[in-house]
């Protein structure tokens, strides 16, 4: 599986706005068994996009972009992803009524650029919004699944999570995935590694260990990937139980415990 998530806007960057949404992506589809292989931060710039897509379209299983489908100038995503899949822009009776609905709502009166903002390419499957007036858009070629989503945050969040994920989970093959966490205190990184470097070592390739540092505690992370749950669970857990065993008192609690509460 390649995956890729591909930012857009010329404030990502010139430092105005730090990039939020690919790490919600990264993180999110780690969950779900998808690791992204790059992320790339392109400008709001034509040629860009374009060349983005000449680079992954074919090559990358999962393309997501984010940015870039406000109602402005700038804001070029949707008319660049149409002419690059061949299409026209046409108007979306659905997408239209969501935003009069919206606006209905505000107590806004509607302009010409807020009305196109319901015209979408004819050649993509419209992802609806159900927090903003952009529509996402999801188009497919040789083999990739392109999704363009918001770039604003809380817009882009709540449309991976209710509409993008459930496709993915229909469309593509994914792992099972169990994580389970040692929180050790006391005992720095290398220290650590060097402790258990044998049991590391030992680890089946679809087990793998992950350290998680931050001050003063060291999580070990350990994910397997398989297609049995249970299985799978035993697996992860009797790893647990060799790791914790070896770390002894320096282990304070599992998964997402506290040093307070343990
Ligand atoms: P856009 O969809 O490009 O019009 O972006 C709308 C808003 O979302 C702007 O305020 C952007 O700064 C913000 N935004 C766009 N992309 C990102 C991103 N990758 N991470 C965080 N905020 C973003
Ligand atoms: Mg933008």
């Amino acid at each position: 599986m390649r995956a890729i998530v591909i930012t857009i806007g010329d404030e990502l960057l010139n430092g105005t706005t730090v990039d939020t949404n690919s790490a919600f992506l990264g993180r999110e589809l780690g969950n779900i068994g998808i690791q992204l292989f790059e992320k790339l931060a392109i400008s709001d710039k034509k040629e860009h996009i374009i060349d983005s897509l000449e680079r992954y379209v074919g090559k990358a299983d999962l393309i997501l972009f984010t940015g870039g489908l406000g109602p402005t100038k700038d804001d070029i995503t949707k008319q660049t992803l149409c002419e690059y899949f061949g299409g026209t822009l046409v108007r979306d009776a659905s997408v239209l009524a969501g935003i009069e609905k919206a606006f209905a709502r505000r107590g806004l009166t509607m302009t010409d650029r807020n009305r196109d903002q319901a015209l979408v390419p004819d050649v993509c499957t419209v992802v609806p919004n159900a927090y903003g007036t952009a529509p996402g858009m999801l188009f497919e070629q040789d083999g990739s699944l392109v999704f363009s989503m918001p770039g604003v945050p809380f817009e882009m969040r709540s449309m991976f999570t209710e509409q993008v994920m459930p496709i993915l989970q229909q469309r593509l093959e994914l792992p099972v995935i169990v994580n389970r966490h040692l929180m050790t205190s006391g005992i720095g990184e290398s220290w650590l590694a060097d402790r258990i470097a044998d049991l590391e070592e030992a680890l089946p390739p679809h087990i793998t260990l992950a350290y998680l540092p931050s001050p003063g505690v060291v999580k070990l992370r350990l994910t397997g990937r398989g297609k049995d749950h249970r299985k799978l669970q035993e697996e992860v857990d009797a790893q647990v139980h060799l790791f914790a065993k070896r770390l002894g008192k320096h282990v304070y609690g599992y998964d997402e415990e506290t040093l307070m509460a343990s």
